[in-house]
C-alpha cells in the first residue's frame, strides 16, 4: 500500500489545512463523476484512503506510529471512517472544523462600550466622584432577559426539530452531497418564541438612559482610560454585561498645568522684589501658600513645594508644585525713577552707555578680545 502522504504528494508534517488542500485538488480531478478511466477511479479510492487518515488526528498519529490508521489491523476502504456526507461536504465548501453543530444560544455577552468624560485638573489632583447618564442595553426587568412574554416559554422549532439546521441533498461535481444551512423559521436557535416580550420585542434587552456612579482615582490624565468590569452593554438573551470604559479629558487650568505627577505654575515679581527679596502668596489647590523669594533671585528660577502636585495613579503619595519665578523689568521709567536707578548704576560701579548699562563682565571682556583681535 502507498504511503499516505505520497499519495496526497503532502510532506510528512504536513498542516491540516495543507493535507485538506492537496485533497480537495486531487479529487476534482479523480472523482469518478468528472473522470470515468478506471485508472482514475482507482487512484480517486487512495486519495481518499489516505485523506480519511491524516485528516483525523488519533488516525494520523496511529498512521505515523504504526503504519496503519487504528494501529491494529488494514485501513479501511473508501467511505469506511467518513463521518457521513457532511464531512465531505465541509471538505470540499470550506464548512471546516468550524462547522457548528446542534442548535445556537441566543444568549450572547453584551459590547463593551466607550464614553469620555471630562474632569476639571483640581479633579485629577486629588481623584474624583463623577455621575454621569449614559444610553446603554440593560436587561429587559419583564422578561428578565428570557426574550418572552411572563408566563410563556420557547417552543422547538418545527422546521428544524431543535437543531438549528437543515440539512438537504445538493448536486455537485462530486455527486450527491448534504448541505447544513441555518434554520430559516429559527434563525438557528433550535426553538421559536410564541409570545414575544412586548416590553422588549424578544431582544431580552432594551435602550435605556442610565445614570452611573464612577469613581475617578487621582493621577489620570488625558487620555487614561478607566476600565469597568461588566458595567457595558447588556448581552441579548440575558447575556451577561460587557465593560465600560471610560476615558478622560482633563480641562485646562488658568493658573496650573500638569507635568506627569507634577503641576508648574509661573508667578512675575517686579526686578527690584526679586534684588531685595521677598513673599509671595500663591492660591493652590491645597489653600494659600507662601513662597520666600530670596535677595538676588534670577528670572527662570524655581520654587519647589514638596509633595503640592498630583496625587499618583499607583501607589500613595503626591507630585511637587514647581514655580517658575519670571523677573519683570520695567518698560516705562518717570524721571525719578531712571534717577534712581542710574544712582544705583552708579554706586554698582556699571558703566552706562547711550542708555545701556556695560557690565564689567562677560559683554566687557568679549570686547576687549575683538579689539585684541583687530
Ligand atoms: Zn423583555
Ligand atoms: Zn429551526
Amino acid at each position: 500500500m502507498a504511503d499516505h502522504y505520497e499519495v496526497l504528494g503532502v510532506s510528512k508534517d504536513a498542516s491540516a489545512e495543507e493535507i485538506k488542500r492537496a485533497y480537495r485538488k486531487k479529487a476534482r480531478t479523480l472523482h469518478p463523476d468528472v473522470n470515468p478511466s478506471p485508472d482514475a477511479a482507482e487512484e480517486f479510492k487512495q486519495v481518499t484512503a489516505a485523506y480519511e487518515v491524516l485528516s483525523d488526528e488519533t488516525k494520523r498519529r496511529n498512521y505515523d506510529m504504526t503504519g496503519n490508521a487504528n494501529g491494529t489491523g488494514a485501513t479501511g476502504g473508501f467511505g469506511g471512517g467518513f463521518g457521513g456526507f457532511s464531512d465531505i461536504f465541509d471538505t470540499f465548501f470550506g464548512g471546516g472544523g468550524g462547522a457548528r453543530s446542534g442548535p445556537a444560544s441566543r444568549t450572547r455577552r453584551g459590547q463593551d462600550a466607550l464614553i469620555n468624560v471630562k474632569i476639571e485638573l483640581e479633579d485629577a489632583v486629588f481623584g474624583v466622584e463623577k455621575t454621569i447618564d449614559l444610553q446603554t442595553a440593560v436587561r429587559c426587568s419583564v422578561c428578565d432577559g428570557s426574550c418572552a412574554e411572563p408566563g410563556t416559554g420557547t417552543q422547538t422549532c418545527e422546521t428544524c426539530h431543535g437543531q438549528g439546521q437543515i440539512r438537504r441533498p445538493v448536486q455537485s461535481i462530486l455527486g450527491t452531497v448534504m448541505t447544513a444551512e441555518t434554520c430559516p423559521s429559527c434563525r438557528g436557535f433550535g426553538d421559536t418564541i410564541p409570545n414575544p416580550c412586548h416590553e422588549c420585542g424578544g431582544q431580552g434587552r432594551v435602550r435605556e438612559r442610565v445614570s452611573l456612579t464612577i469613581k475617578i482615582p487621582s493621577g489620570v490624565d488625558t487620555g487614561t482610560r478607566i476600565q469597568l468590569a461588566g458595567r457595558g452593554e447588556a448581552g441579548p438573551a440575558g447575556g451577561p454585561q460587557g465593560d465600560l470604559y471610560v476615558e478622560i479629558k482633563v480641562g485646562d487650568h488658568p493658573v496650573f498645568s500638569r507635568d506627569g505627577a507634577d503641576l508648574t505654575a509661573t508667578m512675575t515679581l517686579p526686578m527690584t522684589a526679586a534684588a531685595l527679596g521677598t513673599e509671595l502668596t500663591l492660591d493652590t489647590f491645597d489653600g494659600e501658600q507662601t513662597i520666600r523669594v530670596k535677595p538676588g533671585t534670577q528670572s527662570g528660577s524655581v520654587e519647589t513645594l514638596k509633595g503640592l502636585g498630583v496625587g499618583l495613579l499607583r501607589g500613595n503619595g503626591r507630585g511637587d508644585l514647581k514655580v517658575t519665578l519670571k523677573v519683570e523689568t520695567p518698560t516705562k521709567l518717570d524721571d525719578k525713577q531712571r534717577e534712581l536707578l542710574e544712582a544705583l548704576a552708579t554706586a554698582r560701579s556699571e558703566h552706562i552707555v547711550h542708555g545701556q548699562t556695560e557690565s564689567k563682565g562677560l559683554f566687557s571682556r568679549r570686547k576687549k578680545k575683538n579689539r585684541d583681535r583687530d
